[in-house]
């Protein structure tokens, strides 16, 4: 999940890149940068140790993200690697939380922070094998997703909730929590079951966004005309073996 007050910052970010571009200064760095992402590819294509280094968020309407995740029956070393490199994409998209079908893995477990920074390292939170329960209340509230980017829109949601999960170290967690806490913890479980928020969007929400959407949906079409993509059967595939793995 993504709050909308930190799409300004995303943007100026992205500026301030596209600025540094153009700095001659700075072409040796890109250049170092760009030797360290062949370094990354190369170790990634030779070593399956470092699977966690070629995973990446992918966008609305990959067909991942309807996929209904199966609980997680071991947690080994890959899948440590894989969170770690999770949450670090969660802090450079500016988010507060991230389901592994957003990182195209079909594994019921989610990470979050909702400071949404690595220096608040201490509110970071991994979730296996969620199970909500016990809805009070309702509040509504604004919500964006790093799988849909730049898109926003009102969700009604519990406003609190009570969670049972297994956390990284193995110990079962039971809390009840409310606000934000609980609005991005209902999100990510949500994407578990392969449900997204703008499913959640009344009529006049659906149609606020449907234009980005329908935006989204050419751009993924023409990535797959590419090739760029794998078919919807490669997918499925691939998300089977995984789920042999460990669940
Ligand atoms: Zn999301």
């Amino acid at each position: 999940m993504v709050p909308r007050e930190t799409r300004h910052f995303d943007r100026s970010a992205r500026l301030y890149s596209q600025n540094a571009c153009f700095n001659g200064a700075n072409t040796r760095i890109i250049h170092a940068l760009l030797s360290v992402a062949i370094f990354r590819s190369f170790v990634n294509y030779y070593s399956c140790k470092d699977f966690a280094l070629g995973v990446q968020i992918i966008n609305y309407p990959h067909p991942t993200l309807r996929h209904v995740s199966k609980p997680l029956k071991r947690v080994d070393a890959e899948l440590r690697s894989i969170i770690h490199k999770m949450f670090e994409l969660m802090y450079e998209h500016q988010g507060i939380g991230l389901a592994a079908n957003q990182v195209d893995l079909p594994y019921r477990m989610f990470v979050i922070n909702p400071q949404g920074k690595p220096e608040a390292a201490e509110s970071e939170q991994v979730f296996i094998n969620p199970v909500l329960s016990q809805p009070k209340g309702r509040a509504e509230a604004e919500e964006g997703c790093l799988s849909i980017p730049n898109v926003y829109g009102n969700v009604v949601r519990a406003e609190k909730i009570t969670v049972n999960a297994y956390s990284l170290e193995g110990e079962e967690v039971r809390a009840e929590v409310d606000g934000l806490l609980a609005r991005v913890i209902q999100h990510e479980t949500d994407h578990l079951d392969g449900r997204l928020f703008v499913d959640r969007l009344s009529p006049t929400g659906q149609m606020t966004v449907h234009d980005a959407l329908a935006e989204l949906e050419i751009e993924f079409q023409s990535k797959r005309e590419r090739n760029e993509l794998p078919d919807d059967q490669q997918i499925a595939q691939r998300l089977q073996e995984l789920e042999q793995l460990r669940t």
